[in-house]
């Protein structure tokens, strides 16, 4: 209805997109989430390609606006429970040491480092999430074939450590980096995908980012489950 009455009226659109996934085969079917421009992220500009002179903002981490809107988001829908993957570990410590986490909110650490399995939460985080070569760690490779919405080992907190270490070997790619973030799938397909991709994801890295969501920006979710940073990473 917004956004309908943006368009009749000629207003710049300031409503977050949100990503719904209808192919059956991708990983993702079912899902919806709220993704942001990975190629215009300092962090994952730098994490993609080491060698790009980049300095990224580490200033006010206990204020980061982008954490205060997926707060926000998740307050207003209870009901859902929202998984957010990031390797900002700094950023995670540094905001939640101060805020209140909801208790809807699942916080994965995406571990950077390829072969190199954490088997142990720490922190803030609910979940690890690791990338292991095909052939190495195969006895606890445990994401590797099936789709979320047949899992959801990522969108349900558990106390059992076992449910809560998330080990995938790394997709796509023939000889995985040690680092997973330079066989990054994001920077690839919105490269790919420029025309389509870039705007939304752009608009929601503004959105996310720059001001605390007014009331009318946030969005209601019907899902029970619900993905944070499909594309992209927390903005500082
Ligand atoms: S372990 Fe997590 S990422 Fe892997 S299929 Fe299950 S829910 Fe999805």
């Amino acid at each position: 209805m917004v956004n309908l009455i943006n368009k009749v009226n000629n207003v710049i659109d300031d409503q977050l997109h949100i990503t719904q996934f209808k192919v059956k085969t991708n990983k993702l079917y079912g899902f919806k989430a709220i993704g942001s421009n990975t190629t215009s992220n300092q962090f994952c500009i730098k994490m993609n390609d080491p060698t790009k002179k980049i300095k990224i903002n580490n200033k006010d981490l206990e204020n980061n606006i982008n954490l205060k809107n997926y707060v926000l988001i998740c307050n207003a829908n209870p009901w859902t429970n929202f998984a957010l993957w990031t390797k900002r570990k700094d950023l995670i410590q540094k905001f939640f040491d101060k805020h209140k986490k909801p208790k809807n909110l699942i916080l994965i650490y995406s571990n950077p480092s390829v072969d190199k399995p954490i088997q142990k939460t720490f922190g803030h985080f609910d979940k690890i999430f690791n990338n292991v070569s095909a052939d190495k760690f195969t006895n606890i490779q445990n994401c590797t074939g099936q789709q979320c919405i047949n899992c959801l080992r990522c969108y349900n907190k558990s106390s059992k450590n076992a449910d809560n270490i998330i080990v995938e070997k790394v997709r796509n790619v023939k000889n995985a980096p040690n680092h997973i973030c330079k066989a990054c799938y994001s920077h690839k397909g919105i490269n790919f995908r420029a025309h389509t991709m870039v705007k939304p994801l752009q608009k929601n890295s503004d959105l996310l980012s720059k001001d605390i969501l007014k009331p009318i920006q946030i969005p209601r979710i019907i899902d029970r489950f619900f993905r944070f940073n499909h594309h992209g990473e927390l903005i500082t």
